[in-house]
């Protein structure tokens, strides 16, 4: 259901702005699209006496999140793509599933926003691998990036026109919607490609992104013709490029763009301390998937030495190929779990402004701030005793209400009371 708003006083036990300290008894005015004040209820009530009061005093109140690497298309493949630890059977395999099936992509995507939404995404980063997702994609009342994906086989983009055209004119009456493009990997579209998405994304202002050293013998596939990736992409119609220089995959992917536009590198599972210190040393955030990290078993992610160094680390669900569902709440629980002396305040930032940062919305959404357009969930508490953001790290309560550009997309009953 979407319900028209025009100005509403959100009450919450707890408002977590991100960009400025938390307030205890918080609340955040809205008035059409945009965030008008944030501040302690007892100030806000009365100089906004008429505006419509949504009680959430149960809940905390929190930017939508941010999924900065996604795959909407492959959302029916949940749980059928197993993984045998060889990521090339796996992703032969995904390839076969996706080809068989029978349900229309815009049911797929249709459920993929739904279950964002009612989880607490308001904006994604996706990948269109056949380039007609964006148009079902595009009807939803999500924030989104689509990611154009481009191989070798598209070498002089000439099947990109079309596409790159209308989508660019409807980024410009579309408020939610923003292009991009993707260069898939280092091993799959050649310096050409990257040079080419370069250019593209600067003449036309396009986000970009690639997946990068997703895995330990990425390096190899660079650097080396291994001969059973080689069958493996002409399989998938994909045309491998055995030409590359030898390196390691950050190194060569740093060196390989020149186009000084940043880019947001999906997965970087595998690097070591020179590319580290030269990847911060780029304008490259780094989307990381904490929970297909942990369904392909790789090495321990090198996130928070990232940080520490200055890049700016988001978060991913990727695709139901290999996770369990699109929720980033649910992986910063997973996160919790993993690392829990990884402060609460990292993992909303990682959650929220950084994925906002990386796919370059921060200037309408990430945080609750004044100016900025309303992208807000409110996440139930089971003890308002404790600390609440912890609280809801430790529970298992699911989102309540989602809120995408001042309209209410989603709220789990038709009562007012949270
Ligand atoms: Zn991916």
């Amino acid at each position: 259901m979407y319900i028209c708003i025009t100005m509403l006083l959100l009450h919450a036990h707890t408002v977590f702005p991100v960009a400025s300290a938390s307030i205890t008894d918080g609340a955040v005015v809205v008035d059409g699209h945009q965030v008008v004040v944030v501040g302690p209820f007892y100030q806000l009530c009365h100089k906004y006496s008429t505006a419509e009061v949504i009680d959430l005093t149960g809940s905390v109140l929190l930017p939508g999140l941010v999924n900065a690497h996604t795959h909407l298309e492959l959302t029916h493949l949940k749980g059928l793509v197993p993984y045998d630890g060889d990521f090339r059977n796996w992703l032969e395999c995904l390839t076969n599933q996706r080809r068989a099936t029978q349900i229309p992509l815009s049911e797929i995507i249709a459920h993929a926003c739904r279950e964002s939404l009612e989880s607490g995404v308001t904006t994604v980063g996706d990948i269109c691998f056949q380039h007609q997702a964006w148009q079902h994609l595009a009807r939803e009342p999500i924030r989104k990036t689509c990611f154009a994906e481009v191989f070798n086989r598209d070498s002089n983009f000439d099947d990109q026109k079309e596409f790159l055209q209308a989508c660019i004119r409807q980024t410009r009456t579309d408020a939610l919607l923003r292009l991009g493009l993707s260069p898939h990997s280092p091993y799959s579209a050649g310096p050409h490609i990257y040079q080419m998405a370069g250019e593209l994304s600067q003449k036309h202002n396009l986000c970009l992104t690639t997946h990068l050293a997703e895995t330990p013998d990425e390096g190899k596939i660079i650097s080396e013709d291994v001969i059973s990736w080689k069958q493996i992409m002409m399989r998938m119609g994909r045309i491998y490029d055995s030409k590359t220089p030898g390196r390691r995959p950050v190194d060569y992917f740093l060196n390989l763009d020149q186009s000084e536009r940043a880019y947001v590198l999906a997965h970087v599972n595998y690097l070591d301390d020179d590319e580290l210190s030269d990847l911060a040393r780029s304008p490259h955030s780094v989307a990381f998937c904490p929970r297909s990290h942990d369904f392909f078993g790789h090495a321990e992610h090198r996130f928070r030495e990232m940080m520490d160094k200055g890049i700016n680390v988001c978060l991913g669900t990727d695709s139901l190929a290999s996770n369990q569902s699109l929720s980033i709440l649910e992986e910063i629980r997973f996160l919790h779990r993993r690392y829990p002396d990884l402060p609460g305040e990292t993992m909303l930032k990682m959650a929220t402004i950084n994925g906002a940062r990386a796919l370059a919305w921060d200037d309408k959404t990430g945080s609750i701030t004044p100016g900025l357009e309303a992208d807000l969930i409110a996440v139930p508490l089971t003890n308002t005793d404790n600390d609440p953001f912890l609280n809801i790290l430790e529970s298992h309560t699911t989102v309540k209400l989602t809120m995408v550009r001042g309209t209410i997309i989603f709220k789990d009953n038709e009562g007012n009371n949270f």
